[in-house]
């Protein structure tokens, strides 16, 4: 017959291992997960190490929700539910009475979400965050609804933003802040900025883009001495 023919034997169980050696075989394999460390979660018992930035579950800051309903439209399996109403503000200084949004109701499924975090993606406000926390099991599906103050709750385990990377370009919110800064040139005169203190308000500074060199740890220099400003003939 063909070579073909002739090599068949050798593929497959049959290629002469024989049923001694595939026991061999298997016993060895046996042998060497016996050695291994198991690795079994042993939660609830053991807290599993869960990266900061895992999604848990969606935690909501009030105050920053505008009620633009991006979050409730882009959601695509339609679980986030929104009711407010409109509140007119009087007007000051002049100026025409303004409206503006109320928050009623802010509620998510969490037995339709699937995690996909476009909510907090598109959210142009900062009011969505992702949190850690995942257990919320219920036992009835209905409680898995959070309403707002329950999503509410879960800020206090929004872990803080992560640093820039070094030499990223500076943050809009920093770039802006630093430009409200009013600039008066005859009460502060223009000092090179590594040997100045800084006197810039703590909140204005987000996200530093450099870690506290050693020269924010030095001592402060000795001040600078005029020269007398009456004019001496030597
Ligand atoms: S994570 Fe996705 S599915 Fe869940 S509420 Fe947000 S947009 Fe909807
Ligand atoms: S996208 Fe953000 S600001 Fe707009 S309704 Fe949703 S949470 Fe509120």
């Amino acid at each position: 017959m063909s070579a073909q023919a002739s090599d068949e034997p050798t593929r497959g169980p049959d290629r002469g291992i024989g049923l001694g050696g595939g026991l061999l075989r298997g016993l060895a394999t046996t042998a060497r997960t016996l050695l291994r460390p198991a690795h079994t979660a042993e939660y609830p018992d053991v807290q599993p190490e869960l990266p900061p930035r895992s999604r848990g579950v969606i935690a909501l800051l009030q105050e920053n929700c505008t009620v633009c309903m991006l979050c409730a439209r882009e959601c695509p399996d339609w679980c986030i539910y929104i009711d407010s109403h409109k509140e007119t503000l009087p007007a000051v200084g002049g100026g025409r009475a303004r409206q503006r949004n109320v928050l009623d109701r802010f509620a998510i499924d969490f037995s339709l979400c699937m995690y996909c975090g476009i909510c907090i993606e598109v959210c142009p406000f900062d009011a969505l965050f992702w949190s850690p926390e995942f257990e919320y099991a219920e036992f009835d599906i209905l409680d898995l609804v959070h309403e707002k103050e329950r999503l509410s709750g879960w800020l206090a385990s929004v872990p803080p933003p992560p640093q820039l990377d070094q030499g990223a370009e500076e943050s809009k919110e920093v770039a802006a802040s630093a430009r409200r800064i009013p600039a008066d040139p005859e009460q502060s005169p223009p000092v090179a900025p590594e040997s100045q203190p800084s006197t810039e308000p703590t909140g204005l500074r987000l996200h530093p883009r450099q870690p506290p060199g050693p020269t924010s740890t030095q001592p402060p220099t000795e001040p600078p001495t005029q020269p007398p400003l009456t004019g001496g003939s030597s």
